[in-house]
């Protein structure tokens, strides 16, 4: 039997390691940078076409390649920054692995034009999967550009892979931003579709975080440093008042290079602890300066993750490092937040250990004894199916049904329990524990109802239903609404205003502002940040379908309505009225049940 096994061609090879180190554009401009970061460059431009799937040039004046290295730099395992293992302990360099060149050149099509600074001539090589074809002399400033062109045009399916440009490109800025972070000393440019995104001068760190940022980010920042022998930890927190309900500006980087630590990251909300209100996220930009040699190189090459031999230490210092600093810059402690409604389970809930609500209830109690005759004609009943199949006005209730059906005994006693009132003190129909909860009785025992969740799924079906009819109706603000927004957000705005439009939404978008003149008429004016925000939220941060967006805006407006509701303490009846009205009326939009029902055995049990 003849031997099965071959080495596969080297182009192949390099599509393989491709996959692992090129997912989408964002990782060629990564590389790309990152290499003219090692080339010692002082100035970085950045090109970009249709977010990096037609071009990708990055230019530096960095060392440049002689025209030997121009060609082996496409070798697999070539690189100049290692020569054996031990040099893995010391690295200093962002690549090692010689992996980048050979796998964006097995998948685009590349022009790489280089010089040193010594020589007279420059190197021109065009490669294409992984083949040159043609090598010349050029031209050119001493440093290095690369043009990667049409991304995957060898590989149809990962180039259909790639998500909408507005995705691809906040990938880009993203990692662009990241590594222009870490080095402050490097001038970065970036342009895309021939529009400058960014132009960062040299600077300092405070000043480079406010380049990226906005310059509102200058008042924002509580430097923090330390230094010991096994860590030196520098950088800077954003004040406790600037944490934000989305992991926005969460920045680690170890010897000028970016990772994500979840351990680290624990110890920074530790030390926001208390200043900060729950489900907020700190703000913060923390360089880490260790020995190479106590830290894990072998990591994967597309992955952030980096492992450290000392972490409990640094994480003890990083701790003490950012409680002294806040202290210092006196923002710390006991800030006493105002709490805000805007979160699932009202506050005054939360602060509470639950306290199951007791009910006596008379056994023989039965709310569905037969109807008087007047409350009874057949027909339709102008109720929905959901109601009937619920066990409400089997057929055609009158307002004098409902009376009676919710109607409690008299001889019923209601355990007065603080956080049971009754809402009306004639007709006991149902009762609103701590405005959240619905309790009424149903056919078989009790029934109890979300009044947040129910609220959610009532507006939400309603706005599904008028946006695919006709574009919702947009009430004008008389003072608009501006608040500031980050880059992702921003991508929200612009890329689907038609849609939000058709909400209601009426802005304008000036630099990093979102001002907004026109809200959705059901939205009341003090929940508009609260829309807005669900708004970033799920879709600013997600890699949400397009399909989707839709029924996320939507979710957003629901949720937003919905808080609105509970302080408003919409009649309990209209509400299960309307909630029964609801196709899906035992599911909020986001899955939660809605409603749930005790039996009169299972409250007997509790006897
Ligand atoms: P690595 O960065 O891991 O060494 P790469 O495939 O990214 O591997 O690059 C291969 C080699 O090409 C580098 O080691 C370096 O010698 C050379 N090189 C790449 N980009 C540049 C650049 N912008 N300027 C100078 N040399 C470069
Ligand atoms: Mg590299």
């Amino acid at each position: 039997m003849s031997n099965r096994i071959k080495i596969l061609p080297d182009h192949i090879a390099n599509q393989i390691a491709a996959g692992e180190v090129i997912q989408r554009p964002c990782s060629v401009i990564k590389e790309l940078v990152e290499n003219a970061v090692d080339a010692g460059a002082t100035k970085i431009q950045v090109i970009i076409k249709d977010a990096g799937k037609t071009l990708i040039q990055v230019i530096d004046n960095g060392e440049g390649m002689t025209s030997g290295d121009a060609i082996t730099c496409f070798e697999r395992h070539a690189t100049s920054k290692i020569e054996s293992a031990n040099d893995l302990f010391s690295l200093t360099t962002k690549g090692f692995r010689g992996e980048a060149l050979a796998s964006i050149a097995s998948i685009a099509q590349v022009v790489l034009k280089t010089k040193r600074v010594d020589q007279e001539t420059g190197t021109e090589i065009h490669i294409e999967g992984s083949k040159i074809v043609t090598q010349t002399d050029c031209v050119v400033a001493a440093g290095t550009s690369f043009e990667v062109k049409n991304l995957f045009f060898n590989i149809p399916a990962r180039r259909n892979f790639l998500k909408s440009d507005a995705m691809e490109f906040r990938h880009i800025e993203e990692e662009f931003e990241r590594v222009a972070l870490a080095h402050p000393s490097c001038s970065f440019t970036l342009h895309h579709n021939n529009q400058e995104v960014y132009n960062l001068p040299m600077a300092n760190l405070r000043k480079r975080i406010v380049d990226v940022l906005g310059k509102t980010a200058n008042d924002r920042l509580v430097p923090i440093e330390e230094k010991t022998d096994i860590v030196s930890i520098h950088g800077y927190v954003l004040k406790p008042e600037f944490a934000r309900k989305t992991r926005g500006e969460q920045y680690f980087f170890v010897n000028n290079r970016f990772f994500k630590d979840h351990y680290f990251n624990h110890a920074v909300n530790k030390a926001f602890d208390g200043l900060i209100q729950p489900k907020f996220f700190p703000g913060y930009f923390i360089f880490f300066d260790v020995n190479p040699a106590k830290l894990d190189v072998n990591i994967h090459p597309t992955k952030t993750e980096i492992k450290f031999e000392e972490d409990k230490f640094i994480y003890s210092i990083l701790l003490s490092s950012i409680r002294q600093a806040l202290g210092k810059y006196n923002v710390s402690p006991t800030l006493d937040f105002e709490q805000e409604t805007a979160f699932d389970v009202p506050m005054s809930f939360r602060n509470q250990p639950a306290i199951e609500p007791v009910i006596r209830v008379n056994p023989d109690f039965n709310p569905f004894q037969p109807p008087t005759s007047s409350s009874h004609k057949s027909g339709s009943s102008g109720l929905s199916p959901a109601i009937r199949a619920q066990g409400f006005g089997q057929t055609n209730p009158s307002a004098e049904d409902w009376q009676n059906f919710y109607k409690i005994e008299e001889d019923q006693e209601i355990n007065q329990n603080h956080l049971i009132e009754p809402t009306s003190v004639e007709t006991v129909k149902e009762f609103l524990v701590k405005d959240r909860l619905v309790l009424t009785p149903s056919k078989s025992g009790f029934m109890l109802i979300d009044r947040k969740r129910a609220q959610e799924r009532i507006t939400y079906d309603e706005l599904m239903e008028q946006f695919v009819n006709s574009p919702i109706h947009s009430q004008q603000l008389l003072f608009p609404y501006d608040l500031e927004f980050s880059k992702n957000e921003k991508i929200v705005w612009e890329s689907n205003r038609s849609l939000l439009e058709r909400f209601g939404f009426q802005y304008e978008i000036h630099s990093n502002q979102l001002i907004i003149n026109g809200i959705p008429s059901c939205v009341q004016d003090d929940s508009i940040h609260l829309c807005i925000d669900f708004i970033n939220e799920t879709i600013g941060y997600k890699e949400v379908d397009k399909g989707e967006i839709a029924h996320f805006v939507v979710l957003s407006i629901a949720k937003s309505v919905s808080l609105a509701a509970l302080k408003n303490k919409i009649e309990p009846s209209l509400l299960i009225e309307r909630l029964f009205q609801c196709q899906d009326h035992q599911y909020s939009p986001t899955g939660k049940r809605i409603l749930n029902t005790l039996t009169l055995e299972e409250l007997k049990s509790k006897l």
